[in-house]
């Protein structure tokens, strides 16, 4: 019969190892559907690293804080309690206690993100977050943003970077938010492209694809291809770890 030490010994080889996955990449790329997804199909949890710097962003509107006032958005970054719920089938966030995952998607939000995750104080603050999030993850993360691989976690074990051409990206945003005809598409693009632009141009850990992430380029395929293919890395990485 085995002892409890050799039981646990043998758990522990069994077990897999927790697995820090990084998903960045521009918007509209499909990082979130992705993320969540190969997050509920190998058991692991999930962080959406947007809604933290969106809830940031709102807290400030709502604080009457000018956004484009870096010293005020300096100053106050240390004060809100932002807390993110992990589970990939149901991530939550709330803000001083206040369920934010609505108010973060509204357009004011979405337009005055970029300046506020470009103060360095706000990526300091955010940054630690994410990654004592990431740390007491029991059987590992995957993480999505734009800075994961580069900054946040550059031992991650799996670095995958997704991307796609700007027509594509629009073309799903602007499916996503109801938008409907050439215009809204062409509107949604210009948006897209002006974010994507501050949140690469930007001095502290911009928008980059780490030098070890795998390119994935979803324009040509289908969400459930882009599961399969990050799934089949995960767990390529798992097998030989
Ligand atoms: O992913 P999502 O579009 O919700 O991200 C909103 C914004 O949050 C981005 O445009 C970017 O300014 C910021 N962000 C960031 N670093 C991350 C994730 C998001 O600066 N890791």
């Amino acid at each position: 019969m085995s002892t409890p030490v050799e039981n646990a010994a043998t758990a522990a080889r069994t077990a897999p190892a927790a697995v820090i996955v990084a998903i960045d990449g521009p918007s509209g790329t499909g990082k979130s559907s992705t993320s969540k997804a190969v997050a509920s199909q190998l058991g692991l949890s999930f962080l959406d690293t947007g809604a933290q710097y969106r809830a940031m962003t709102w807290w400030m509107i709502s604080n009457g804080i000018d956004v484009t006032d870096t010293a005020a958005v300096a100053t106050a970054a240390g004060k809100p309690v932002l807390v993110s719920g992990t589970d990939p089938a149901d991530p939550t966030i709330t803000v001083d206690g206040v369920d934010a995952s609505g108010p973060i998607r509204t357009p004011e939000v979405t337009s005055k993100v970029s300046a506020v995750s470009a103060v360095p104080e706000v990526r300091a603050v955010i940054t630690e977050l994410q990654r004592s999030i990431a740390r007491s993850a029991p059987n590992g993360i995957v993480v999505e943003g734009r800075d994961i691989g580069t900054t946040v976690l550059p031992d991650a074990d799996v670095k995958i970077f997704l991307n796609a051409s700007a027509e594509a990206r629009a073309a799903r945003r602007s499916g996503e938010l109801g938008g409907k005809g050439a215009a809204a598409v062409d509107a949604t693009k210009q948006a897209l492209i002006k974010r994507d632009a501050a949140d690469s141009s930007r001095k502290v850990s911009p928008l980059a694809k780490a030098d070890d992430a795998v390119e994935v380029d979803t324009t040509e395929l289908t969400l459930q291809q882009v599961i399969e293919c990050l799934v089949t890395l995960v767990e390529e990485k798992r097998a030989t770890t």
